[in-house]
């Protein structure tokens, strides 16, 4: 095809808190932008998947954003008040780190398809074919939402809507509305829809929630849980979804108002409706799954060796490297899905990526 060829050494796929963070520490090893490394993405602008999140979700309702290396993310905030919005105040960090440490990130270009030929990658995205002879995988998780399979979902004449759809809980007025899930998200958006309309919330298990602020330890904890799974190539699980939540304001008052009623799962879906194993039906003109996402990694596919289990053998100091690909790290993944562990995971998987190449520069 006429595609435009772009040949480098290591490609950096995403430009998220992961991405930007492998591509410091490229950087500051001494691999150039262009013939050392590129890192490119699909989104049209800056922010990695926090350009998406919901106006509502506020500097105050996340958890915490941790800062990008070499940059404080508290100081580009240009507001002091609480409410700023995430997605406008993280893309804003993002840009700024990126004009700042001056890494030049190719936008917008989707990766298709990552195929090998003769030892080296070929990455094919919309626009351009690029040839590496690493990856560092960072495409996150928001592209792949999660919704399980029940039966007679095909049949529901409502709207059946993910996390990712929600925009306002103005846009569910006047509609009953099931809220499936047990996570942040879940709770926060069933806090948000209970106050302008009526509510069935319904999920596997009720969530942990723990009195007090966020504890350092169930973090450690948590990740420690998740990166010991996927060092056995199980699948991961999220490690927001384990960390359990923190008893706040809203849900003291959501537990006043009497939304924070759980409903075990349904067993099928009905026309209008979900019904019970017991016969006992609800009928809803939404259903609103929140029941998280999975990595984004189906480009990755044809060079991506999968275990019995499902997962990826991952190994290396944090776990990002492809214990049978060597040549390919995922950032973000596992137990590096947070601020925090996508920033630590960039350090890592770059050294080890160079190093596993052969990379030798002088470092800046
Ligand atoms: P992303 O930010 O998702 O970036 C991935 C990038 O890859 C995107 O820009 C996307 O455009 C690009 N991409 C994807 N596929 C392709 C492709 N095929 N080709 C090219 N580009 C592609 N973590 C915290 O630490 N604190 C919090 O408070 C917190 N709150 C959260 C709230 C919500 C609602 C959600 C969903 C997550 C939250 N997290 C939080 C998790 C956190 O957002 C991520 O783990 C973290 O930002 C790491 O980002 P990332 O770089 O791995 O992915």
């Amino acid at each position: 095809n006429n595609k435009i060829r772009y040949k480098t050494k290591i490609v950096v796929i995403g430009a998220g808190q992961a991405g930007l963070s492998a591509a410091y520490h490229l950087k500051k090893q001494g691999l150039e932008i262009g013939p050392g490394f590129i890192i490119l993405d699909e989104a049209p602008q800056a922010g990695g998947a926090w350009q998406y999140r919901w106006p509502s979700l506020t500097l105050s309702t996340v958890n915490r954003i941790h800062d990008l290396p070499g940059m404080s993310f508290e100081k580009t905030i240009e507001t002091h008040e609480k409410e700023v919005q995430a997605s406008v105040a993280v893309p804003h960090y993002y840009d700024l780190y990126e004009k700042q440490m001056d890494i030049r990130v190719y936008r917008p270009v989707k990766v298709e398809q990552v195929y090998r030929h003769e030892e080296r990658f070929y990455i094919d995205s919309n626009r351009t074919l690029f040839s590496a002879s690493g990856i560092i995988n960072a495409t996150g998780t928001w592209e792949n939402p999660y919704i399980p399979d029940y039966p007679g979902a095909k049949d529901f004449e409502g709207e059946q809507l993910h996390t990712k759809d929600f925009k306002t809980a103005d846009d569910f007025k006047g509609k009953h509305v099931i809220i499936v899930g047990a996570g942040i998200s879940a709770i926060q958006l069933l806090d948000q829809i209970s106050r302008v309309t009526t509510t069935t919330w319904v999920a596997r298990r009720p969530p942990e929630f723990r009195e007090g602020p966020f504890d350092d330890m169930a973090g450690h904890n948590a990740v420690a849980m998740v990166e010991e799974r996927v060092r056995k190539g199980l699948i991961p699980l999220s490690v927001v979804s384990v960390t359990g939540l923190p008893v706040s304001a809203e849900i003291i008052d959501m537990r006043r108002r009497g939304v924070l009623q759980r409903f075990p799962m349904f067993s099928e879906i009905t026309g209008n409706g979900v019904k019970w194993a017991d016969g006992t039906e609800q009928q809803a003109d939404v259903i609103l799954w929140n029941t998280g996402f999975k990595s984004a990694l189906d480009h990755l596919r044809p060079v991506l060796p999968r275990e019995e289990a499902g997962g990826i053998l991952m190994g290396g100091r944090l776990a990002t490297m492809v214990i049978k690909e060597p040549r390919i790290h995922l950032v973000g993944y596992g137990p590096s899905a947070s601020t925090i562990g996508a920033n630590r995971a960039g350090a890592a998987a770059a050294r080890e990526l160079m190093n596993t190449l052969g990379i030798v520069t002088r470092s800046k």
